[in-house]
């Protein structure tokens, strides 16, 4: 349904009528709104209330609701009650629930409540911050709440922050900058098929993705070895950048993981950045996960050497309560990411002013949703106190369960827990533990996920919930020892 802006002069007289009825359905439509959205926050509400009794995996199976669902779509408009029942009938079962408080699968993420009411203003304003005057608002809270959020992490100051939809896109952008700057022609050119990129054998998929993307080649991408502790080892890239120099090659790009996905390591930054720095390289750092706990003070170590890389990601959609998704990408030279990817047709020129930011000149997306007024509903509801004593509570669980594996003679831990993950094992065979990880589960009462470390299957645990309580871990422990009992 649409507003009319059509004029009705005061001789026209058919208009005005239809004017007035356009004026009442709106009404109507509103109204309707008012009524549904107030079932549906109360619906939210029992829904957080209740998510922690649900099964935390979905237990559908694979084409269930695409069979359920009909093939078109209506003709008619349907009622907010027959949709909001076939959404409560039909897709909630094929939801995982990720606000499960037993959630310990790869990295939680908190639907928290500040952030819904974000999301939805968000949605109703439908504010498009492409430019600086599409949308004043998008334009300067985001960098107002990159800035908090800056300093909360220990991001240098002056640094440039935007926000993407996902890291995977965030780290994608730095490849570009890298290229960008050390192969300028590479916009017009394209890509030349001898630059190299560095990363552990440890980092996130999404830096080869992103390279791959941006058409380095699988074949320029080097796996530096990582130590016992799945730390980057600095000695091994700069021997390999040696290497590939002296073979004729262009090393470009290294990217440092600050909070591994598999064991939430922490590569050695300021060496890395040695390395970067004698060969001209761009450091890019993946912190994605991680960079949560440096709003810790105790935690702040471990974005040592950041200060000397060239750019950064951090989500807040992962342990920072904000929904997917929300990753913060911050560089200390807007100018390369400006350079790499300003396109301005006729159709989008505006007047230039050094304080008006367009966001659509430092990436590849031109729509700018206003993510960023979750993250500000986030920060200012929770403030740094909350959020420092949720990630205090994680981390003190995640070493009290490090704990426990470390004291029982069937189970044994499998790397460092620096942060709020724990690697272990069954002390038998992968399909044991296989098998341990299906049972749990299949539990309906847990979700934790596995990878492999050292050659082995290894079950890891991952606290970052709002919800999670100890008691929560406890109950994860006692299934784990249940479910290795019965092999
Ligand atoms: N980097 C790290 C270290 C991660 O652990 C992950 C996902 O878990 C990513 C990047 C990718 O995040 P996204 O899903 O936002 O692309």
């Amino acid at each position: 349904m649409s507003k009319t802006t059509d004029s009705t002069g005061p001789n026209d007289t058919a208009a005005a009528p239809q004017a007035a009825q356009q004026k009442t359905d709106w009404q109507a439509y509103v109204e309707d709104f008012r009524r549904a959205g107030h079932e549906t926050v109360d619906w939210i509400a029992e829904y957080l209330t209740n998510v922690s009794e649900m099964p935390v995996l979905a237990r559908t199976k694979p084409g269930d609701l695409l069979d359920a669902l009909p093939k078109s779509a209506p003709e008619k408009g349907e009622t907010f009650d027959t949709i909001l029942r076939d959404f409560d009938r039909l897709v909630m079962p094929a939801v995982t629930q990720w606000n499960h408080p037993r959630f310990f699968a790869y990295f939680a993420c908190t639907g928290s409540t500040p952030a819904i009411l974000g999301e939805m203003l968000a949605a109703a304003l439908n504010t498009n911050g492409l430019h600086w005057k599409t949308s004043p608002a998008v334009a300067e809270l985001e960098q107002r709440a990159l800035d908090w959020l800056r300093q909360w992490i220990g991001v240098p100051e002056g640094w440039f922050g935007i926000v993407y939809d996902t890291a995977s896109t965030s780290s994608m952008h730095a490849v570009v900058c890298a290229r960008e700057l050390i192969d300028p022609e590479a916009r017009t050119a394209g890509s030349r098929n001898d630059m190299v990129l560095y990363t552990s054998d440890q980092s996130h998929m999404s830096i080869e993705k992103g390279a791959i993307a941006v058409g380095v080649g699988q074949k320029n991408i080097r796996k530096v070895p990582s130590d016992k502790e799945f730390r980057m080892r600095a000695d091994a890239l700069a021997k390999m950048v040696e290497e590939d120099k002296r073979a004729g090659k262009r090393p470009f790009c290294v990217v440092a993981t600050v909070g591994t996905t598999s064991t939430t390591s922490i590569d050695p930054v300021p060496q890395i950045a040695d390395v970067a720095e004698k060969h001209g390289l761009w450091l890019h750092v993946d912190a994605a996960y991680a960079g949560a706990a440096a709003i810790l003070p105790e935690q702040r170590h471990i974005m040592a050497g950041v200060e000397r890389a060239h750019s950064l990601v951090f989500n807040a959609h992962k342990w920072l309560l904000t929904p997917i998704d929300l990753s913060a990408f911050y560089t200390r030279r807007p100018d390369i990411l400006r350079r790499a990817f300003s396109l301005t047709p006729d159709y989008l020129k505006t007047q230039d002013d050094p304080r008006a930011h367009n966001l659509m000149d430092y990436g590849v997306p031109l729509g700018h949703r206003f993510r960023a007024l979750k993250l500000w509903f986030v920060m200012r509801y929770f403030g740094r106190e909350r959020i420092e004593a949720m990630l205090r509570s994680h981390i003190q669980w995640a070493q009290d369960f490090a704990a426990l594996v470390d004291a029982h003679p069937k189970f044994e831990r499998v790397a460092p827990a620096p942060l709020s993950v724990v690697c272990f094992r069954y002390k038998g065979s992968d399909d044991e533990n296989r098998a341990i990880l299906e049972q749990v589960n299949a539990s309906g009462r847990m979700f934790i996920a596995s990878t492999v470390l050292n050659g082995k299957v290894t079950l890891r645990l991952a606290i970052g919930q709002l919800e999670t309580s100890w008691r929560d871990v406890q109950e994860a422990w006692e299934l784990l020892q249940k479910a290795a009992d019965k092999l």
